[in-house]
C-alpha cells in the first residue's frame, strides 16, 4: 500500500504537534469532539431539506471509549462521514484551516503559543497519539475507508468495513515517558473532566461507559464495579447558560474555537431578550482585524440558530456594514427552522432582531468609551475606520448614530478625543470646531496655519486618514459648531479692528497681488494675512474642496482632476512682506521668481507636489549664491 506524504504546511504543524512540549495536551479532545459535532450538524442540516434522510435527532451522538489493554481512546460520531477523497483532502492537508494562515502571519511567535490560543484541529491528536486510525463512511456511500498515520512518515488510505455512517477515530496513545504520563487519557474520570471543561455545551450527547463503584445488592458495605453509559455533557449551549455561570475563559475559548481566532476577543456581549420576539445573542468584538477584512472574500454576518439548531452560518442581514467586524451568533426559537435564505431577508422578526443587535452593540461601545477608555481607544485604533466609513456612507444616513463613537487626535489633550469632549473644552462663543489635515500628527503640528490657530488658544483636531475630512464634511457640525479646516480662508479669528487693518493693507497692495496672481497662475488670489504667527506663507482653500481633499480625490482610480480653489496667504508681519513691496516697485523680474518660490514652498508645506521641482531648487540655489 502506498504511503502518501502530508502537504508541506501540514507537515510543519504536524511536527509541532508530535514534538509538542505544550502542557495543555488535553485540548486534543475538545478538537476531535468539536469536529464530530460539526459533522453531525452537517448531516442534521442536510436532513432538514432532504426527505430521504430518515434521521432522528435522538439518535445523534458522540461516543467515547477506552481500551486500557490496547491503550487506545476512541471518538466516534454518527455524523456525515467522509469518503476517500475527503479523507485525503481534509486530513492530508490543512491548507484551508485558519491555523495555516496564522502560522504565516505570526511566523516569529513562539510555536508553543498557537496550540494554546487556537483551535489547531485534528492534528492536535498527535500530541498524545503515536498512531491514529480514522475509519469513516460517508452518507449515501457503500464503501468505508480507513485513514492511518503515525505522523511524520505520511499516511495511508485503504478500503475497510463499517456498518453505520459516520466517523470513528482511534488514538493509540504515546508511550509514557519520565515527564509525560499519557495513561491519564485512559481514565474515565479524567476524560469526563476534560469533556465538562471544554465541550459541555456540545448539543449532542457525548456518551461513555463509566465504571462506578456501587453497593453490591443484598449487602450493606460491599461494593462492586458497575459499568454504565453516561452522558458527560450538559448539552446546554454556552449562550443559553446564565452569564454568572460562565467564566471568561469559557467565553473566550468558545470564541476562538468557533470563529477560528487565535486571540481572545476585546469584548464579549451576551444577552437574552424576552418579549415580543425571544432570542439570545452572543457577540464578540475581535482584538484585531481579520486578515481578509479589506478583501472581497470577507463576509460579514452572524450565525443564526433556531432553538440551538444552526440554520445559517453567516447571516449578513443581522449586522450593519459598519459593525461588520462583529462575530457571534443569534439564537431565536421564533425564527422558523425551515426558512430559506431569500425569505430570511424579508423576515420581519429578523429585521427587528437586527435592529436590536445594532443598538446593543452601540450601547456596549458607548459604555466602553465611558467606563474603560483605554480599551475603547484600543478598539478604535483597530475598527475606528469602519465607524468613520459608517458615518460617511449612504450620504451620512447613519451619522447621528455613530458620531459620538468617533475619535480624533486633539492638539490640546495630545490624545484621542470625542467631539463632545472638544465642545466641552471650547472657548465661550467659539462657534467652530477646528481641524487640520496631514500625513501624520507631527507634520500637521508643523503647519503654519495650525501654529497660528493654536497660538490663539484654540483646540484643533488632527486628521490623518484619507476618509477623515470627508466624514467631517458629511457631519457638517456638532452641537451647532461648524467643522472648519484651519486651512480654509474663512477662519474669522480676528477682532473687528484687526480685520479692518488687514483689509486696508490688502487694498493698498491690490495691484501687486493681482500681478503676482497672474504670474503664479494656479491660485485664485494672493493676499496678506495675520493668522500665521511667525511663519511667512501658507496656502488656504476657498469653498468646499480643501487641498487635502484634492489630494485624496486625485489619488482615486476615477480621478476627476479636481482642484481646490487656493489662496496664497502672506504674513503681513513677516519681513518678506516689505521685501515683496519693494521688489514690486523696483524689480518685477525678481518678484516673479520669488512669487513662484513662495507658492511652491507653500505647496510643499501642504504636502502637495510641485510641477517643476528642478526649477524650484535652481531658483533657491541662485538665491543662496547671491
Ligand atoms: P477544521 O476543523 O479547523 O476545519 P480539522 O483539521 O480539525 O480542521 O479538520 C479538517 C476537516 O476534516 C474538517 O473541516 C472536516 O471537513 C473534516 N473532519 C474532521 N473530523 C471529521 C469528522 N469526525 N467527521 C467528518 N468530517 C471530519
Amino acid at each position: 500500500m502506498e504511503t502518501k506524504q502530508f502537504k508541506a504546511e501540514s507537515k510543519r504543524l504536524l511536527d509541532l504537534m508530535i514534538n509538542s512540549i505544550y502542557t495543555n495536551k488535553e485540548i486534543f479532545l475538545r478538537e476531535l469532539i468539536s469536529n464530530a459535532s460539526d459533522a453531525i450538524d452537517k448531516l442534521y442540516y442536510q436532513s432538514l431539506t432532504d426527505n430521504n434522510l430518515n434521521l432522528y435527532r435522538e439518535d445523534l451522538e458522540i461516543k467515547l471509549s477506552i481500551d486500557k489493554e490496547k491503550r487506545t481512546l476512541t471518538i466516534e460520531d454518527n455524523g456525515c462521514g467522509m469518503d476517500k477523497q475527503e479523507l485525503e483532502s481534509n486530513l492530508g492537508t490543512i491548507a484551508q484551516s485558519g491555523s495555516f494562515i496564522f502560522k504565516k502571519e505570526n511566523e516569529k511567535k513562539e510555536d508553543v503559543d498557537i496550540i494554546g490560543q487556537f483551535g489547531v484541529g485534528f492534528y492536535s491528536a498527535f500530541m498524545v497519539a503515536k498512531k491514529i486510525e480514522v475509519i469513516s463512511k460517508k452518507m449515501g456511500e457503500e464503501k468505508a475507508y480507513m485513514w492511518t498515520s503515525s505522523g511524520a512518515d505520511g499516511y495511508t488510505i485503504e478500503e475497510t468495513q463499517k456498518e453505520k455512517v459516520g466517523t470513528q477515530i482511534t488514538l493509540y496513545l504515546k508511550d509514557n515517558t519520565e515527564e509525560e504520563n499519557y495513561d491519564e487519557f485512559l481514565e474515565d474520570y479524567r476524560i469526563q473532566e476534560i469533556v465538562r471543561k471544554y465541550s459541555d455545551y456540545i448539543r449532542y450527547p457525548i456518551k461513555m461507559a463509566v465504571t462506578r463503584k456501587s453497593l453490591k445488592e443484598g449487602t450493606k458495605d460491599e461494593y462492586e464495579d458497575k459499568v454504565e453509559i453516561e452522558t458527560l455533557n450538559s448539552m446546554i449551549p454556552l449562550w443559553k447558560k446564565k452569564k454568572q455561570d460562565i467564566t471568561e475563559e469559557e467565553y473566550n475559548s468558545f470564541y476562538m474555537n468557533k470563529f477560528g481566532d487565535y486571540e481572545a476577543p476585546i469584548k464579549v456581549i451576551h444577552a437574552s431578550i424576552e418579549g415580543g420576539i425571544n432570542y439570545s445573542m452572543l457577540l464578540y468584538i475581535p482584538s484585531h482585524l481579520p486578515y481578509d477584512y479589506y478583501t472581497k472574500d470577507y463576509e460579514k454576518g452572524l450565525q443564526l440558530y433556531s432553538n440551538g439548531v444552526l440554520i445559517m452560518d453567516k447571516c449578513p442581514d443581522l449586522l450593519p456594514d459598519y459593525f461588520g467586524f462583529v462575530k457571534g451568533l443569534v439564537d431565536s426559537p421564533d425564527v422558523s427552522l425551515n426558512i430559506s435564505r431569500e425569505m430570511l431577508q424579508h423576515d420581519r422578526q429578523l429585521k427587528t432582531i437586527a435592529k436590536n443587535i445594532e443598538k446593543k452593540i452601540k450601547t456596549e461601545l458607548e459604555s466602553m468609551l465611558k467606563n474603560v477608555r483605554q480599551k475603547y481607544e484600543e478598539f478604535f485604533n483597530i475598527f475606528g475606520m469602519q465607524l468613520k466609513y459608517g458615518c460617511y456612507n449612504d450620504f451620512g444616513m447613519n451619522k447621528e448614530n455613530l458620531k459620538d463613537l468617533i475619535l480624533f487626535y486633539s492638539s490640546t489633550t495630545k490624545n484621542l478625543t470625542t467631539f463632545k469632549e472638544y465642545v466641552e473644552r471650547a472657548k465661550e462663543n467659539q462657534d467652530k470646531i477646528y481641524y487640520a489635515c496631514g500625513e501624520t500628527i507631527d507634520k500637521i503640528d508643523l503647519l503654519p496655519q495650525v501654529q497660528g490657530v493654536k497660538g490663539k488658544g484654540y483646540e484643533i483636531l488632527y486628521l490623518t486618514e484619507n476618509i477623515d475630512e470627508f466624514v467631517l464634511k458629511v457631519l457638517l457640525e456638532y452641537d451647532k459648531k461648524k467643522f472648519t479646516n484651519v486651512s480654509s480662508d474663512s477662519l474669522d479669528l480676528e477682532s473687528e479692528e484687526e480685520k479692518e487693518a488687514l483689509k486696508k493693507a490688502n487694498e493698498e497692495n491690490k495691484d501687486m497681488f493681482e500681478w503676482m496672481k497672474t504670474e503664479i497662475k494656479d491660485v485664485q488670489e494672493v493676499r496678506f494675512t495675520h493668522k500665521l504667527k511667525d511663519h511667512p506663507v501658507c496656502l488656504s482653500s476657498e469653498g468646499e474642496i480643501s487641498t487635502e481633499m484634492e489630494k485624496v480625490l486625485n489619488s482615486m482610480p476615477n480621478n476627476q482632476n479636481v482642484k481646490a480653489r487656493m489662496i496664497l496667504e502672506i504674513n503681513e508681519n513677516h519681513p518678506i512682506a516689505q521685501k515683496l513691496k519693494d521688489l514690486y516697485i523696483n524689480d518685477k523680474e525678481t518678484l516673479k521668481k520669488y512669487s513662484k518660490i513662495l507658492y511652491n514652498g507653500a505647496r510643499l508645506i501642504e504636502g502637495l507636489t510641485i510641477e517643476n521641482p528642478t526649477e524650484f531648487n535652481n531658483s533657491i540655489c541662485e538665491l543662496i549664491s547671491k
